[in-house]
């Protein structure tokens, strides 16, 4: 996360957040909490609660929009990792909870 997602985390409760299952610690040299994810189809996990609409990732602590953290933080999958601030969808996800644009990477 960079400063600006430490008052913000709307992708966190937007979007499905799904990757492949060997990145959980169900696999010998996967990370993510096996516990924390719930089984997308048999090859894809998605981090638990964003399987639904209202969608929230059960990993996501504080308040959107105010203060927020990621409790797996050094555990986080690929997408969370490669999800980035200043982007399309980081906007998409702004605008759903009342947030303001950032300015578009180029
Ligand atoms: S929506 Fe954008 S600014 Fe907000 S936490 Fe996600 S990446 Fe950060
Ligand atoms: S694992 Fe962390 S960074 Fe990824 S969606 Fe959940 S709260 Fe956000």
């Amino acid at each position: 996360m960079s400063d600006v997602c430490l008052d913000c985390g709307a992708c966190c409760e937007t979007f499905r957040v799904s990757f492949y299952w060997a990145e959980t610690d169900a696999h010998p040299q996967g990370r993510v909490p096996h516990a924390l994810t719930t089984a997308i189809s048999p090859y894809l996990v998605c981090m638990r609660g964003t399987e639904r609409k209202p969608s929230r990732c059960v990993a996501l602590l504080g308040e959107v929009g105010r203060a927020v953290s990621c409790n797996i933080y050094e555990q986080r999958s690929s997408t969370c990792r490669e999800f980035d601030a200043g982007t399309e969808a980081c906007n998409r996800a702004r605008q759903q909870h009342g947030l303001p644009s950032l300015r578009l990477k180029k």
